[in-house]
C-alpha cells in the first residue's frame, strides 16, 4: 500500500515537474504528455535541468538555479541512475551552502553522505564529511563539525589519499583553534602544514602556515610564530591573498612586541596600517568611484530632469504666448467687425433717417417740398424776416384749366405737366427760395429775402416760361399759370399771408388767367401782367 502510493507521489512529480518544465519554457527538452517517461529521457531531463542550473548560477540567479535543480532532483527515482544523483544532491548542497543557506546545505550533504555509505563510495564519502563538516563549522557547531574531519581524515587516510588528510587536518586544526584548543590545532596545522609541502600546494601552506602562527603566537611562542608569519607572507603575497598578509603583518607587530623588540614592533604595525590603510583606500576608493558614478549619474538626472523641466516651462510660456496672441487677433477680428457693423448700422441710420426725412418732407410725384414741409419752411422765413428785418414774398401758382387737360390728354400726362412746371419754377428761383407743393395743381413759393416788386417781375418770367414751354404729350397745346403774391407785413403771420396770395390768385383767374395778381392792403394799385398785353391788377384788402 505504502510502496504503491510513493510509486503514485513519485508520477505525479514527474508530471509536475514536466509542466513546470515546459511552462518555463527553458532550454529544457519536454517529454510528449501522455507518455510515460522513460529513465533515459528522465535522466536526459536531469542533465540538462542541471546544466540550466549552472547557467543560472554563472548568472548569480540563484533562486532559478535552485529551481532547476529541485526539478532534477524529483526526477532523480525516475532515472535511477547513481551518479546523476550525486551530482544532484552535491550542487544543491554546494548552492545553499554558497548562498549561505546552510540549513538547506546540510540537508543535501546528509542525503550525499547516506547515498556514498549506501554504495560504499570511501572517497566520496570522505569529501561529503568534509563538506558536511564545513556547513557545520558555519553553523558554528565545532563539536559535531571535529567528527565529520575526523571522519573525513580517517577515511583519507585508509585510502592513502594525501590531499585529502592535508585538507582534513588543516579543517581540524582550525576547528580545534575555534574549540580553543591551541596545542590541538597547532599540532594538527603542523602536520596540515607538512603534507602540503609534500603536496606543493604554495596555496594552501601558505594559508595554513597564517592560522598556525595566528595559534603558535596565543600559545606564547612568538619567535616560532613569527618564523611562521615569514614564511606566509611571500607565498600568500603569491597567491594574491592580500588581506591575510596584512593580518600577517599585526601577528608580527604583537609578536615582536612579546619578545620586547619594540622598534620591530612598530615597524611591523606601521607596514600593518599602511597596508590596512592602503586596503581600506582601495576600498573606500572602489565606493567612492561608485558613489561618483551613482552621483555622475544622478546629477545627470537631474539635469535631465532640470533641462525637462525648464524646456517644458519654456515650451508652456510659448504655448500661452501663441494663445495670448491668438486672443488679441480674435479680440481685434471682433473689435474690427463690432466697429463695421456699428458703422453700418450707423450710416444705415443715418440714410433711414435721411429718407424718411426726405419722405415726410418731400412730395412724391414733383420731388418738391409738401405741404408740410413748405409750411414749416415759410414759418422759419417769416421768423428771419421778422428778426432781420428784412422783405419775404409769397408765390401761389394754380395751372389753368388743369381739369381739361386730365381729361384731355390723360392722368399721366397730367402729371408729367406738373413735373414740368416744378422744374420750370425750380430753374428760375433763387437758391434760397423754397418751392412746395400744395395741392393737386397748386404751388406755394417762399421767395426770401425778396419784395413784392422783385417778386412779381418773378412772377410774370416764370409765368412767361411757363407759358412757352413745350410738352411733347401735349402737341401744340400750351400750359398758362395764374399766380397770386403777398408780401411780408409784420402784423400778419405766414399762413395769413398765403391767404392772402391766395385771394389774389383768385383775382387772377377771375381777371381771365395766364396773369399774376399781387395782394395789396394798402392804397394804390398793383400792375398785374398779362402774357400779350400786359394789365395792371389791384386786388384791394377785404376784396372779393
Ligand atoms: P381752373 O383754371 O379754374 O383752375 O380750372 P381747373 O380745371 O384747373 O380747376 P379744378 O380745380 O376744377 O381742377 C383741378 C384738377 O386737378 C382736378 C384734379 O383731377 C386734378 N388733379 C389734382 N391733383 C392731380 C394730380 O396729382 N395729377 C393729375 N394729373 N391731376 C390732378
Ligand atoms: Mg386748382
Ligand atoms: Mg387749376
Amino acid at each position: 500500500m505504502t510502496a504503491s502510493l510513493r510509486k503514485f507521489a513519485s508520477c505525479l512529480l514527474v508530471i509536475c515537474c514536466t509542466c513546470s518544465t515546459i511552462l518555463q519554457a527553458q532550454p529544457v527538452s519536454a517529454v510528449a504528455p501522455g507518455t510515460a517517461v522513460t529513465a533515459q529521457q528522465a535522466a536526459k531531463q536531469i542533465i540538462e535541468l542541471i546544466a540550466a542550473a549552472d547557467s543560472a548560477m554563472g548568472k548569480t540567479q540563484y533562486e532559478l538555479a535552485a529551481a532547476r535543480l529541485t526539478d532534477a532532483y524529483n526526477l532523480l527515482e525516475l532515472a535511477n541512475d547513481e551518479k546523476l544523483e550525486r551530482n544532484v544532491l552535491n550542487s544543491l548542497a554546494t548552492l545553499y551552502y554558497n548562498n549561505n543557506q546552510l540549513q538547506l546545505a546540510g540537508q543535501y550533504y546528509r542525503k550525499l553522505i547516506s547515498l556514498d555509505e549506501k554504495s560504499g563510495d570511501l572517497q566520496a564519502l570522505s569529501v561529503s564529511y568534509f563538506n558536511l563538516g564545513h556547513v557545520v563549522a558555519s553553523q558554528k557547531q565545532f563539536d559535531a563539525a571535529q567528527k565529520l574531519f575526523q571522519q573525513a581524515q580517517v577515511l583519507s587516510h585508509k585510502l592513502n589519499d594525501k590531499s585529502g588528510e592535508a585538507y582534513a587536518n588543516k579543517a581540524l586544526g582550525v576547528n580545534a583553534q575555534a574549540l580553543g584548543d591551541m596545542p590541538l590545532a597547532q599540532s594538527l596545522l603542523m602536520k596540515a602544514e607538512q603534507q602540503f609541502v609534500d603536496l606543493r600546494d604554495d596555496k594552501q601552506r601558505a594559508a595554513v602556515l597564517r592560522n598556525l602562527a595566528d595559534v603558535t603566537l596565543l600559545l606564547q611562542q612568538p619567535k616560532q610564530a613569527i618564523v611562521y608569519y615569514q614564511q606566509a607572507i611571500p607565498l600568500l603575497l603569491d597567491a594574491g591573498l592580500n588581506s591575510a598578509v596584512i593580518r600577517c603583518y599585526r601577528g608580527l607587530s604583537q609578536a615582536y612586541e612579546q619578545i620586547n623588540e619594540y622598534i620591530t614592533a612598530l615597524k611591523m604595525q606601521r607596514t600593518y596600517s599602511n597596508l590596512l590603510q592602503a586596503e581600506l583606500e582601495q576600498i573606500s576608493n572602489e565606493s567612492s568611484q561608485r558613489m561618483r558614478e551613482e552621483l555622475d549619474l544622478r546629477h545627470y538626472m537631474d539635469s535631465n530632469t532640470k533641462l525637462e523641466r525648464l524646456s517644458a516651462s519654456q515650451q508652456g510660456l510659448l504655448e500661452q504666448r501663441a494663445h495670448m496672441l491668438q486672443l488679441q487677433m480674435w479680440v481685434l477680428i471682433l473689435v474690427l467687425a463690432l466697429a463695421v457693423s456699428l458703422g453700418y448700422m450707423l450710416w444705415r441710420g443715418t440714410r433711414t433717417a435721411r429718407i424718411l426725412h426726405s419722405l415726410a418732407t418731400t412730395d412724391e410725384l414733383t420731388g418738391a417740398f409738401n405741404r408740410r414741409a413748405i409750411m414749416e419752411a415759410g414759418r422759419q422765413e417769416w421768423l428771419r424776416a421778422k428778426r432781420y428785418v428784412q422783405p419775404v414774398t409769397c408765390l401761389t401758382f394754380d395751372v389753368d384749366h388743369f381739369k381739361s387737360i386730365n381729361d384731355t390728354y390723360g392722368h399721366a400726362t397730367g402729371d408729367v405737366v406738373l413735373k414740368a412746371l416744378t422744374a420750370t419754377i425750380a430753374d428760375m428761383m433763387r437758391q434760397t427760395d423754397t418751392l412746395g407743393r400744395i395741392g393737386g395743381e397748386e404751388f406755394l413759393l417762399v421767395a426770401g429775402n425778396t419784395d413784392l416788386l422783385q417778386a412779381q417781375s418773378l412772377a410774370e418770367r416764370i409765368r412767361l416760361q411757363v407759358a412757352a414751354l413745350a410738352i411733347s404729350e401735349l402737341g401744340d397745346r400750351r400750359v398758362t399759370i395764374s399766380i397770386g403774391l403777398a408780401g411780408y407785413q409784420q402784423n400778419l403771420s405766414f399762413e395769413q399771408t398765403v391767404q392772402l396770395a391766395d385771394k389774389a390768385l383768385y383775382h387772377a383767374k377771375r381777371s381771365g388767367r395766364n396773369r399774376s395778381s399781387v395782394y395789396h392792403s394798402g392804397i394804390g394799385q398793383v400792375p398785374v401782367v398779362t402774357g400779350e398785353q400786359p394789365q395792371l391788377k389791384l386786388v384791394e384788402a377785404g376784396g372779393n
